[in-house]
């Protein structure tokens, strides 16, 4: 599945920009610095698909990676940069609210969490948005090797607890960490059984 020889790498900063819908997509969402680029590298096993030690919040565009035709990954903007304009917050509202309403081969949003934070107001805003859309999301701890055994639980159940009311959630957490590798069968499991159905 992840595994294809040549990528297809495509950008986007405005509707009129995004590529045609073709096979499959998933999506990867969260804060910045929550370990998005490390986790996309370490599920697909490229080190060059997502860039990692870029500049919180410069990027502003959705990235669609072709994965050999019956996958496209797409690496959302990192949110909640402080030191982003409430120009550039509106403009990425926006485009991430009409790619979320017109894509129908969207199979699901997986919206990364820290472990060590779980989920913030800002990543509710973004849970919020894809309730409304009623896009499948499922959450995805990310740098669970920083977690004390005994945290782990405590940050799944609360985890759990908060995503009980939301409608599109998928009720699985996945806890992942870049650094040992674990979670990330489990998380191209999931992907594999997307494209199952
Ligand atoms: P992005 O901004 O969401 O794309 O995050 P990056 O992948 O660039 O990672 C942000 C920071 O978190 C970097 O300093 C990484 O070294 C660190 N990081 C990423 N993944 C992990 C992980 O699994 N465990 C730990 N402990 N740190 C991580």
């Amino acid at each position: 599945l992840f595994a294809g020889a040549a990528d297809f790498a495509t950008a986007a900063d405005k509707l009129e920009s995004l590529p045609p819908m073709q096979g499959h997509e998933i999506a990867f969402a969260g804060r910045s610095n929550v370990g998005k680029s490390s986790l996309i590298n370490s599920l697909t096993g490229r080190t060059t698909l997502a860039r990692t030690s870029h500049t919180p919040g410069r990027t502003q565009q959705l990235n669609f990676f072709d994965l050999g035709g019956k996958l496209t990954l797409v690496d959302m903007p990192g949110y909640g940069y402080a030191a982003v304009s409430k120009a550039k917050v509106a403009a990425w509202t926006e485009l991430i609210h009409a790619y979320l309403q017109g894509r129908a081969n969207l199979a699901r949003v997986y919206v990364l969490i820290d472990a060590r934070h779980g989920i913030k107001p800002n990543d509710g805003e973004v849970l919020d948005e894809l309730d409304a859309a009623a896009v499948s999301y499922q959450i995805v701890l990310t740098k669970g090797d920083a977690l004390k055994k005994s945290e782990i639980q405590a940050r799944l159940d609360a985890t759990s607890a908060a995503l009980a009311r939301r409608p599109a959630a998928y009720p699985e957490i996945i806890l992942t960490s870049s650094r040992t590798g674990e979670g990330i069968a489990e998380l191209r499991a999931s992907v594999a059984r997307l494209l199952a159905e």
